[in-house]
């Protein structure tokens, strides 16, 4: 695995991803900031709770935001701006550059429609591949995802196949367009724990042997931690910490990521009480001008509810915050904070 000791060229650029909603007459903030790098051939883990904006910082990728949504800041494929694309390049990028897995199959795959054509339709329309050259792809890509009887299962529709299998469906569409990034959103949530490992499987593998660069959007660390070379942690809209997966535990630095560590259970703990964050989760909209975890976070200051705090260089990542926990301080709960400010 990459770590970011050794930086890549970034594929993806988030560079101060600020997104709003119309709600009720007015435009709330659904994302805040939003500052991330996706290099080429590695794996990004966008980690945060539900709310934190993991999926709209996800789909502003492809511009697949909800109608009258307002963007500002950019985010750059390849150094191009996603958002001064026109509509041919924008066609370009979704058919054969990015390619999107989804929570629930089977809100994204057409009921009425055989699988067939729906793994096909893209490469026949866009690509102007012949017929039986694309059910190749599809047959050898579904065999690839571990279905058994690929012929057979072209001529099924949605509602034949489970929710495990409809999923390998969605993965073999992400690849047969032989796309440089996935974008992965909560691929396995919606599955239950067996499925979830057999799925997971099948992208890393997929991933790895292709060279693909991955943003895995999911709300478990470790299992981001597994499969990712880097973490990059969501808190109220804003990405508040990126670090290399392998530096996570001793590495962390954000008050909030550290919380997150130790709030998960430990089978080696016996009968401990799990550690809970106190208070509650802020979505987006609700935070103030400061940093949105300051009514939570055990190391605030006077300075953290108005000042907010940009990403900058800790040891070995990224981090927003105004006084993070540098890794030489020591153990946690014991750490010397340093001011930024
Ligand atoms: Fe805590 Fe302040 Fe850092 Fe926010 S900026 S995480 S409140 S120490």
């Amino acid at each position: 695995m990459n770590g970011m000791e050794t930086p890549a060229t970034p594929l993806l650029e988030f560079d101060g991803l600020h997104v709003t909603l119309p709600v009720r007459g007015e435009h709330r903030t659904v994302v805040h900031r939003v500052d991330l790098t996706v290099p080429t051939g590695t794996a990004v883990g966008l980690v945060g709770e539900s709310g934190s904006g993991k999926s709209l910082t996800a789909r502003s990728v492809l511009r697949l935001l909800p109608p009258g949504a307002r963007v500002s800041g950019d985010v750059r494929f390849e150094g191009a701006s996603i958002a001064a694309m026109d509509q041919g390049a924008l066609r370009t990028l979704r058919s054969h550059e990015v390619a999107m897995v989804f929570q629930d199959p089977r809100a994204h795959i057409n009921p009425l429609r055989t699988i067939g054509d729906f793994l096909t339709e893209g490469l026949i329309t866009t690509r102007g591949e012949r017929r039986v050259v694309a059910a190749a792809k599809a047959t050898d890509l579904l065999r690839e995802v571990g279905i058994a009887d690929a012929t057979r299962r072209l001529r099924q529709r949605p509602a034949e196949l489970s929710g495990g299998l409809l999923q390998r469906v969605m993965i073999a569409a992400a690849l047969i367009t032989e796309p440089r990034l996935l974008l992965a959103d909560e691929p396995t949530t919606a599955l239950d724990v067996t499925t979830q490992a057999e799925v997971m499987a099948i992208i890393d593998e997929a991933r790895v042997q292709r060279g693909l660069a991955m943003l895995f959007i999911t709300h478990d660390l470790a299992l981001a931690s597994a499969v990712c070379d880097s973490i990059a942690v969501m808190y109220a809209g804003s990405v508040v910490e990126q670090l290399p997966a392998s530096r996570l535990h001793e590495g962390s630095c954000h008050p909030y990521t550290r919380a997150l560590l130790a709030s998960r259970p430990d089978p080696g703990a016996g009968a401990r009480a799990l550690r809970a964050i106190d208070g509650r989760p802020l979505s987006a909209f609700e935070a103030g001008p400061g940093c949105a975890f300051a009514p939570r976070c055990p190391a605030a200051q006077d300075v953290c509810s108005t000042e907010l705090p940009l990403p900058e260089p800790t040891g070995d990542g990224r981090t927003a915050c105004h006084f993070p926990r540098l890794a030489h301080d020591g153990a946690p709960g014991t750490d010397r904070r340093v001011p930024h400010v």
